[in-house]
């Protein structure tokens, strides 16, 4: 997964950038870049976090009327500074992209791209099949007289060859910023404006959050197979192009998305709200003798207030989060990411001691967090470890961007009776996935993390390659 930001305006705008990338660093941790335009492109990306690579002197270096900004979170190929996005090409005009989200007819187009073009392609990254794409659509269009339906034309042939997820931002110089997503909008964009002196400006990202912090309405979330073009004289021109039943990604509720972030005018706090009360109608039924509940900083607060709230039993914050502390989920092999959730969580001994405490947790993957924050319940004391996880049993890989792509990798994936024992807890509850369904009425969101069914081709194949890929990755990454 990973985070994207475009912005055009009169003026300058590498500042919003530099912040409003800092708004989505939750996105992804990986790796940064920014490109700007005006003239010529401007581009600087690197390792590591948004504030270790940017800094407000690169608010001159940058400087420009539009841009945009990544960062990212591999979920195929792998972590090196080739591979950070934006990328660009010059000839046979200026286009820049950035984008989120998993190709995943990636190898066929690759191979197809070399022998029809003759172009080698310089990264492990799908960004760069979008790109030359979009490019080959573009370069058979008279590009000097670019209309908006002709560019919409080329989105449209564009989306067609792709397979798979993407929300996706392109500069095209001269011309302007254009955004589009796949037919069934798996993932998240969101228009905004803001007024400023001499008209309005536009920005194109991620979530919402980000428009919040830099002082933009939100316009609309794009629909699926939406492109909305801003051109260089700021109008705004939307059309939706290949439209196929919308798949959101659940996922960006239970876990990705920033709690303040609002996608499809459902507030993601409101939403984690209400899996909570879903489970503590769950919970009520099997008469769980706990005495307190407990989440798991940060992703768990809605989930485990709403939960207490709902079966009655009183919730405390009994686990310490060292933020700065990097991401554990990410770590290549199973010992550092237990270590890694060590040193980030401390629970406060004097609330857990002689406690049954229900736990919860946003999901448990491939169980490394819930094992080790229940062996540090015991530690503290706790009579009873319930652990409790939002999401339903994550059974089946996620082609779309989400880094669970091992199937073997998943704690649940043969069935979740043997999760309880395997993480040494006394009884794991997940969230029904009957319920979640019914509750969203069944439509417009992609499940298949929890039921294997993918919205779109998945061969088998597929997935053993991209299981090659992340394992790749990681060895590299050792
Ligand atoms: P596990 O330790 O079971 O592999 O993963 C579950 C934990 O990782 C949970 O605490 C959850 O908040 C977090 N998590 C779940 N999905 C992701 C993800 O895609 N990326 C990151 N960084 N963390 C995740
Ligand atoms: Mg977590």
């Amino acid at each position: 997964m990973c985070g994207i930001l475009g912005i055009i305006g009169y003026e300058d705008v590498s500042r919003d950038l530099i912040y409003g990338l800092n708004c989505i660093q939750h996105r992804g941790q990986d790796s940064a870049g920014i490109v700007t335009f005006q003239d010529s492109f401007k581009t600087m990306k690197g390792l590591g976090l948004v504030n270790d690579i940017f800094n407000m002197s690169h608010v001159e270096r940058l400087k420009a009327n539009c841009g945009l900004g990544h960062v990212r979170y591999s979920t195929m190929g792998t972590t090196e500074v080739l591979n950070a996005q934006p990328i660009s090409v010059n000839y046979p005009f200026g286009l820049a992209m950035v984008h989120n989200g998993n190709v995943t007819n990636y190898s066929e187009l690759r191979k197809a791209i070399l022998e029809d073009s003759q172009s080698l392609l310089e990264t492990s990254n799908d960004i760069e099949i979008i790109l030359y794409t979009l490019a080959s659509e573009l370069e058979k269009k008279n590009i000097k007289y670019l209309t908006p339906s002709q560019l919409f034309e080329a989105v449209e042939i564009t989306q067609s060859r792709l397979e798979g997820s993407y929300a996706a931002l392109a500069i095209i110089a001269n011309k302007g910023i254009v955004g589009f997503n796949d037919p069934r909008g798996i993932r998240p964009l969101v228009l905004g404006e803001k007024t400023v002196k001499k008209g309005k400006i536009y920005a194109l990202v991620s979530e919402s959050t980000c428009l919040d912090y830099l002082g933009f309405k939100k316009i609309k979330d794009l629909k699926a197979g939406e492109c909305v073009f801003i051109d260089i004289n700021l109008k705004v021109h939307s059309k939706i192009l290949n439209h196929k039943p919308p798949a959101f990604c659940i996922f960006e509720y239970i876990y990705f998305a920033r709690e303040d972030s609002v996608i499809f005018n459902r507030l993601v706090a409101k939403e984690r709200e209400n899996m909570g009360k879903l489970l503590a109608k769950q919970i009520k039924k099997l008469n769980l003798d706990a005495d307190i509940v407990i989440d798991v900083p940060s992703s768990s607060y809605f989930f485990a207030s709403a939960l207490a709230e709902g079966i009655g039993i009183p919730m405390k914050r009994a686990l310490t989060k060292n933020n700065f502390v990097g991401r554990s989920f990410i770590l290549p092999n199973p010992k550092d990411r237990e270590h890694a959730v060590c040193q980030k969580l401390n629970p406060i001994k004097e609330f857990i001691n002689g406690k049954k405490v229900a736990v919860v947790d946003d999901s448990i993957v491939r169980g490394t967090t819930s094992k080790k924050i229940t062996s540090l319940l015991r530690e503290a004391g706790a009579e009873k470890v319930y652990f409790i996880s939002a999401s339903p049993p994550i059974k089946f890989p996620c082609v779309y961007g989400v880094d669970m792509s091992i199937k073997t990798e998943l704690i649940a994936s043969n069935g979740e009776d043997k999760v309880a024992e395997a993480i040494g807890a006394d009884k794991v509850i997940y969230l029904d996935l009957d319920s979640l369904k019914e509750f969203y009425n069944k439509t417009g969101f992609c499940y298949a993390c929890f039921d294997g069914k993918y919205p779109t081709m998945v061969p088998k194949t597929l997935l053993k390659e991209i299981e090659k890929d992340r394992e790749k990755a990681k060895l590299s990454a050792n």
